[in-house]
């Protein structure tokens, strides 16, 4: 016996005027293991197909009424047979009816007086042949349809609004309609997800596009000259992890475009509710408008997205419509970017060091490490600017790898050299936290220097800290066991509080320059923050560094409210290695005479 039918409830079809031979195939056909219909002529042969979709067809040529080439032709018109086998059965075996067959759309064809048996196997062959083929057009359909849409949202993704947008752009230059592309990026996304988890995140996301569609106007009406074109409808897409974008042709004007924005962000205001949490949301947007802004698809994107950036570095759920000088900024810091790659390869970054001292004896206890990056046809660029690109672009992790590397073998040096037992202090990103790596990289670079963890002190902003909280507190702790000493950055700029500190295991608070300006501009009537902020961190056992220290009336008053440590332009820049060891071999002169006198 052969083996059994590709598919157990696969049906075949028989098609014959003669009574013995729908039996007799019909019969061999079964014991091959199909379901078997048949029909006695044309006009049924379609009905009994309408009735059961076969998964193959056996047709006679010459029958009464519709021949066997006319019932093909038909079963081919119907949508659901088109893909189906038809094997044609003729007793005229001449090349003209074989012709005729294959024009008129069968699959194969055999002579009528063929063993049934045999004609069954054909049959079982056209069949797995055909259910191959029918997965393959099905992964195909699968990944046309994962190249251009979110399979999470169901929405199009970037590709296909791109698609979307050309379609839009063609159907508005000749009316000389406009046309809106909003670029909206959803605030603190990342965080939820970190902290909630990946389903609340998945959730919240189907959610968000939801509620995005329901902001779209009724296109249909508003533009029924094409009402038929589907493209130049409203579109939302998802262009990214927590990106989304709005595509509304026939939108000109920027108070068209207002009216649509503020809905969008009434939208999400509306508070998520997940697991009885309540979870609000914003979005920075981004607009640009065709044909003012830009003139092709591409550039409506880039554009619209180079605003949403922009936006969002002012501050959150703003509406940020296009200009030039966005665009201009947007352009360099592509090329910023794409020089800051190389940096690493080409050697261009250096590490200065600037001196921590101690209040008490100003001895210097620790140095900070800040990055200098040498572009080489701009010349210094400032780590404010370029520090927040490598954020963007993730560059931060491999950027901060070398300064971790670095500044441990320089604590090695120094230790070697036995003159100075400097703690060394090294700024730390958000990002570098949030990539998960950071604490193996600070265990490898600190064995590669053979230095003690002590000797290197973390400090990262609060930014960092409220941004990733859970990954950061994981991160933090494993940090501390590892015996690293750990500091909070530009503390009293961001918004943690007393409590939320407690959470987190931190040795030092350094109070950011901004405070230490305050002291004696205020000219001494209010007691400066700077004094609640050092009882503070003595309330919770922590040292203090005061950072940004220029006059000696400010150093004074450190010293009076004892705060542990001072840095500053006062007593020393940040300098390349050379130079401060020269300065400090100055500043070691100078203090011991001062001391002596
Ligand atoms: P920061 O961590 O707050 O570093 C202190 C900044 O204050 C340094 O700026 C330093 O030159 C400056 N400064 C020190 N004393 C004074 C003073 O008396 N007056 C004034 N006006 N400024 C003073 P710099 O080197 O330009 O660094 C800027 C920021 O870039 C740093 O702020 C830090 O956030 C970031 N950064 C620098 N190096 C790195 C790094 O290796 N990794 C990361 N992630 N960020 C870094
Ligand atoms: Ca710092
Ligand atoms: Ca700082």
């Amino acid at each position: 016996m052969s083996e059994s039918p590709p598919n157990a409830s696969a049906s075949v079809l028989v098609v014959d005027d003669d009574p013995g031979a729908r039996l007799l195939i019909g019969s061999a056909l079964e014991i091959a293991g199909f379901r078997v219909y048949t029909a006695a002529d044309g006009t049924s042969a379609m009905s009994e197909f309408a009735a059961h979709p076969a998964d193959c067809v056996v047709l006679d040529v010459v029958m009464p009424g519709m021949n066997g080439f006319d019932v093909c032709r038909a079963l081919r018109e119907l949508p659901c047979s088109r893909h189906v086998p038809i094997l044609m059965q003729t007793s005229l075996d001449d090349m003209e009816s074989v012709q005729r067959a294959y024009n008129a759309g069968a699959t194969d064809f055999s002579s009528k007086g063929i063993n049934p048996m045999l004609l069954a196997e054909r049959v079982k062959f056209l069949v797995r042949a055909k259910q191959t083929q029918d997965q393959l057009r099905e992964s195909e359909a699968r990944v046309r349809y994962l190249a251009y849409y979110d399979p999470l949202t169901g929405l199009p993704n970037r590709q296909r609004l791109l698609q979307i947008l050309e379609q839009q752009v063609e159907w508005a230059t000749p009316r000389k309609r406009g046309l809106a592309v909003l670029m909206l990026d959803v605030d603190n996304f990342s965080r939820i997800n970190d902290t909630q988890g990946q389903a609340v995140g998945d959730s919240l996301l189907k959610e968000i596009s939801h509620r995005l569609q329901l902001c779209l106007r009724d296109t249909q009406r508003t533009l029924s000259d094409d009402g038929a074109l589907n493209d130049i409808n409203d579109w939302v897409a998802r262009t990214g992890g927590d990106e989304f974008a709005l595509a509304l042709p026939g939108i000109s004007t920027t108070e068209g475009v207002q009216v649509v924005a503020q809905r969008v962000q009434v939208a999400l205001a509306r508070p998520f509710v997940f697991a009885e949490q309540e979870i609000p949301l914003s979005a920075a947007i981004g607009v640009s408008l065709f044909p003012g802004d830009a003139s092709t698809a591409q550039a409506l994107i880039k554009n619209a997205d180079a605003a949403m950036h922009h936006g969002k570095k002012a501050g959150h759920s703003r509406v940020e419509f296009f200009n030039k000088s966005i665009s201009t900024r947007a352009a360099k810091h592509l090329s910023m970017e794409a020089d800051l790659r190389k940096a690493l390869e080409r050697g261009d970054f250096t590490l200065n060091y600037q001196p921590r001292l101690a209040i008490n004896d100003m001895r210097v206890e620790a140095v900070e490490a800040l990055l200098r990056w040498h572009h080489p046809q701009r010349g210094f660029v400032s780590p404010d600017e370029f520090i927040p690109l490598a954020e963007q672009s993730g560059l931060i992790v491999e950027v901060g790898d070398w300064v971790l590397r670095e500044a441990c073998a320089q604590a090695r040096r120094w230790r070697d050299s036995g003159v100075h037992g400097w703690q060394v202090a090294v700024n730390v990103s958000g990002v570098q936290f949030r990539d998960g790596s950071l604490v193996g990289r600070v265990s490898r670079a600190i064995d590669a220097a053979g230095i003690e963890p002590r000797m290197i002190e973390l400090e990262f902003t609060e930014g960092a800290l409220i941004e990733y909280s859970a990954v950061v507190s994981k991160a933090v702790k494993a940090l501390k066991e590892l015996g690293v000493a750990t500091a909070l950055d530009d503390f009293g700029t961001g918004y943690s509080s007393l409590s939320y500190l407690r959470h987190f295991p931190i040795d030092t608070l350094k109070i950011d320059r901004v405070f230490v300006r305050d002291i004696v501009s205020k000219s001494g009537i209010n007691t400066p923050l700077v004094d609640a902020i050092i009882a503070m961190a003595k309330s919770l056992g922590l040292s203090t560094v005061a950072e940004g220290v220029e006059t000696e009336a400010q150093w004074h008053y450190l010293k009076s409210r004892q705060a542990t440590q001072v840095q500053g332009f006062l007593f020393c820049r940040p300098l390349p290695i050379v130079e401060l060891e020269r300065w400090y071999a100055d500043w070691l002169h100078s203090h011991q005479q001062s001391s002596v006198a």
